[in-house]
């Protein structure tokens, strides 16, 4: 059966939740407090609400203890706090909630929050390796010391196999994909797969390694 998804408050980050999911082809229901945004969503989403999602009985009776997601993406720290508690306790099994600092976060995990996102900061560090790196095309934090980058193959590695490389000895970073032209990715690089000159390799590792292998180039 497919997943039930409910996302709360739709500002610019709950809409673009919203809105991917049901491109993905999930259920969506989405509520908010004003009129207008709920107007907008019915466009979209599955089912758009208008409701406070503080009020437990609005939320009660929405049904919302039968969806398997909620995504809480309001930008007022006591609503967001009310609102994620209400899912908990309805027994929703994954809450996700977006929080504005690490205080809020905190709060969130205490209550039993299951992921907490922080958008504009992972987007701040996101920009920052691209501006500090121009090779480093993009760059998604999986923790403080790790992710993974894509990376614009420098002139060195044209021509040479992934074993001819050895990132995993030199640097301790694996390749996990290798992007050719017109979309076409290579998710399970072989170690005799050839760089070419246009490649953009996808890289996984400590965020020091990942900034040696790119500044060092081999
Ligand atoms: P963003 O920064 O992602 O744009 P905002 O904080 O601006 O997010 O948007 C929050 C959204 O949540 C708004 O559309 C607002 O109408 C809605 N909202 C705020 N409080 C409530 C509430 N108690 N119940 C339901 N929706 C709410």
């Amino acid at each position: 059966m497919k997943k039930q998804y409910v996302v709360i408050g739709l500002g610019r980050f709950g809409t673009s939740v919203a809105k991917t999911l049901v491109d993905q082809d999930a259920d969506v229901l989405v509520i908010d407090a004003n009129e207008e945004k709920v107007d907008q969503a019915i466009n979209f989403a599955t089912h758009a609400v208008q409701a406070d999602a503080t009020d437990e009985q609005a939320l009660k009776s929405l049904g919302i203890r039968n969806f398997d997601v909620a995504c809480v993406c309001l930008g007022e720290i006591q609503s967001s706090i009310m609102a994620a508690l209400i899912c908990k306790e309805q027994g929703i099994d994954l809450v996700l909630v977006k929080a504005q600092s690490e205080v809020h976060a905190k709060v969130l995990y205490k209550m039993g929050v299951d992921k907490v996102v922080f958008p504009e900061r992972d987007m701040g560090i996101r920009v920052a390796h691209n501006l500090i790196s121009s090779n480093i095309l993009d760059f998604i934090e999986l923790s403080d010391d790790y992710g993974i980058a894509e990376i614009e193959v420098h002139p060195a590695w044209v021509g040479q196999t992934l074993v001819d490389l050895d990132f995993r000895k030199k640097y301790g970073v694996n390749i996990i994909a290798i992007k050719g032209p017109e979309n076409a990715v290579n998710v399970s690089p072989l170690p005799g797969d050839v760089i070419a000159e246009d490649d953009i390799l996808v890289v996984i590792g400590e965020e020091e390694s990942i900034g040696k292998l790119e500044r060092h180039g081999e």
